[in-house]
């Protein structure tokens, strides 16, 4: 019988991020890592290793759509594999991005307070009061929202700190949802079609494949 690999319980990982986020929102800091790992790796490697092997995302579809069947397991529409859709979600997910550090910047510039609200597409408030003052130690709080107020107690990090990790939770969690959409109307790891890291991994092979 072939051992299981360590690799295939992966997929906890994605689920301790958000958690952790859900606990503490300075914790969305870790989502850096799956940021700059395969971009990494393609640069020094030239290969898909963290796509192929150590991605907890594509493993945590892979186990609700694959082992859970929580998918309809049809095929993507043709224009969502296309290149120029992907292209186009790199250019959104990058916006995205660039929202995050123009907030940031402003923060730390003391030209406009910490927005402490996780949003969908950075626009969908969620409704979950997450007032913060920044430490690692949370208290729960009343809850007068649709979830539980959860706040923190003391100051860790400065507030452009908390700025950016309230937008990178909500960007982390905005592509989780979609990831999530697509797992359940298309194959399990549909997502992986058109996600940013994955579509910038290969541009980085391609560019290295023709280096060489
Ligand atoms: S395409 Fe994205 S989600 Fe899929 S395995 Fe690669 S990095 Fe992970």
């Amino acid at each position: 019988m072939a051992r299981k690999s360590w690799r295939n319980h992966l997929w906890l990982v994605t689920c301790l991020y958000f958690l952790l986020g859900l606990y503490n929102i300075a914790f969305a800091w870790l989502g850096l890592i799956f940021f700059v790992t395969p971009l990494l790796i393609s640069i020094i490697k030239g290969d898909k290793a963290f796509c192929n092997k150590y991605c907890d995302r594509g493993r945590f579809f892979r186990f609700l759509g694959g082992n859970l069947g929580l998918t309809r397991g049809k095929p993507m529409p043709a224009w969502m594999k296309s290149a120029w859709f992907r292209y186009l979600f790199v250019a959104y997910f990058f916006g995205m991005f660039g929202s995050i550090l123009v907030a940031t910047w402003l923060v730390a510039a003391e030209a406009q307070e910490v927005d402490d609200a996780v949003k969908l597409f950075m626009a969908l408030r969620l409704p979950v009061d997450w007032s913060y003052s920044g430490a690692l130690l949370p208290a729960l709080t009343h809850s007068d929202g649709l979830l539980p107020s959860l706040t923190y107690s003391g100051g860790l990090l400065p507030p452009w700190a908390v700025q950016f990790a309230f937008g990178f939770y909500s960007l982390m969690l905005t592509s989780l949802v979609l990831g999530l959409l697509t797992m359940l109307l298309f194959k399990p790891r549909s997502w992986c079609v058109y996600c940013p890291m994955g579509t910038m991994t290969q541009l980085i092979c391609k560019i290295k494949e023709k280096e060489s």
